[in-house]
């Protein structure tokens, strides 16, 4: 099968990304009418008082167009759609050359009217999350009854706009066994990219289960084998080790490009403005209304550190796939507090490796039983 062409947002593949960010999110608002289980933004029904206002908004805009032509923004939330500038923004942001995406909540409120709008002001793509590969399963993790229907109504009220569609997947121990169906929706929706997101402990994430490190591995393996023949790329979201899989699996030769982690090709901008690695980092290097963001991503001590594929510790620090992986920093930080540590989700050894390992102390927990569902596709 042929994946299908489609208008391309952001950056070309290759960047430096000492210099820029290959995709920068920025957390418009925590409000949300939503109460999902895994909420990284634990987000509130109404707005923060201290978000930043429309004409900080831009400003961090024009910044972030410094960067470089092209640069790919997210808007993100929460539910950006809580702002009642969120499509002025969007205007905005294409106006002075960004490639502006966005990641709105299923909810009443993403009508096929508000889509088209965000189309015209020139959005590039719309991302929605499916955890459940039907209706109750979806609606029980999202906490919201109809959360589903809306969700898939407005995935296609995008592919109707000519919006490229992107659809945002948690991995952890309540989603894992809907994945093989999931995958045959996305493909359904005419979705362009899957974003396979293995969950991070943190805001609302703590209370779901993460899947085991070798759960983590059969999940990748299969998603190697299968993604080839999927209408639509697919993409890993703090799992980096998804490359080391993929290389180990398919001989292919590492490419330092391929891929990005948490202040290495990435940066967070929070609703206050607070610069972090990632909204699953959230150490925070500056905040906009101080300093550029395009300052804080190339000169910050923290960003500086975590390009670094030498200061990282544990057996990621020892590892030969440190400078196509690196581990997910976000996972190390959530667990440890060091963001240079292990991350606790890759089960790979590096051979003659005699330090600690990241799952030593761990309590592995009871697994459900996924593996039927996931390999028997
Ligand atoms: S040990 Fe660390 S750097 Fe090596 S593959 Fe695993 S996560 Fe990546």
């Amino acid at each position: 099968m042929s994946k299908p062409a489609h208008r391309s947002a952001g950056p070309p593949r290759r960047v430096d990304t000492d210099e820029r960010p290959f995709v920068l999110i920025w957390e418009l608002t925590q409000a949300c009418d939503l109460t999902c289980e895994h909420c990284r933004a634990d987000a509130q029904p109404d707005r923060h008082p201290d978000e930043l206002t429309t004409e900080e908004a831009k400003t961090l805009l024009d910044q972030t167009s410094e960067f470089g032509e092209n640069q790919l923004v997210v808007f993100s939330g929460g539910d950006p759609l809580k702002r009642d500038d969120a499509v002025e923004l969007v205007e905005y942001g294409t106006e002075v050359g960004l490639s502006v995406t966005m990641t709105p909540s299923g909810t009443a409120s993403l009508s096929p009217d508000a889509v088209a709008d965000l189309a015209d002001a020139g959005l590039r793509r719309m991302a929605v999350s499916i955890d459940g590969a039907n209706a109750a399963r979806h609606d029980a993790f999202r906490g919201e009854q109809g959360s589903f229907e809306e969700t898939v109504s407005a995935a296609q009220s995008a592919t109707n706009e000519g919006l490229p569609l992107q659809v945002n997947t948690t991995v952890c121990r309540q989603t894992i066994a809907d994945l093989p169906e999931i995958a045959d929706l996305v493909a359904d929706l005419g979705a362009v990219l899957w974003s396979v997101f293995f969950l991070v402990p943190v805001g609302r994430g703590t209370a779901l289960d993460p899947i085991s490190p070798d759960r983590a591995e059969r999940v990748m393996e299969w998603l190697v084998e299968e993604a080839d023949e999927w209408p639509f790329g697919l993409k890993t979201t703090e799992a980096p080790h998804y490359r080391r899989v993929s290389i180990q699996q398919t001989e292919a030769t590492p490419k330092r490009q391929m891929g990005i982690t948490a202040g290495d090709g990435f940066a967070f901008v929070s609703h206050v403005g607070e610069v972090y690695p990632s909204g699953f980092l959230p150490e925070s290097a500056g905040n906009v209304r101080e300093r550029s963001v395009v300052d804080i991503y190339r000169d910050s001590d923290l960003f500086q550190s975590l390009r670094d594929e030498d200061a990282l510790r544990g057996k990621c620090g020892a590892c030969p796939y440190r400078n196509v992986c690196g581990g997910s920093r976000s996972r190390a930080y959530a667990t440890t507090g060091d963001p240079l540590e292990s991350d606790p989700l890759c089960s790979f050894v590096p051979e003659g490796y005699d330090g600690p390992l990241p799952w030593d102390d761990a309590d592995p927990g009871p697994e459900t039983d996924p593996e039927h569902a996931v390999n028997s596709t």
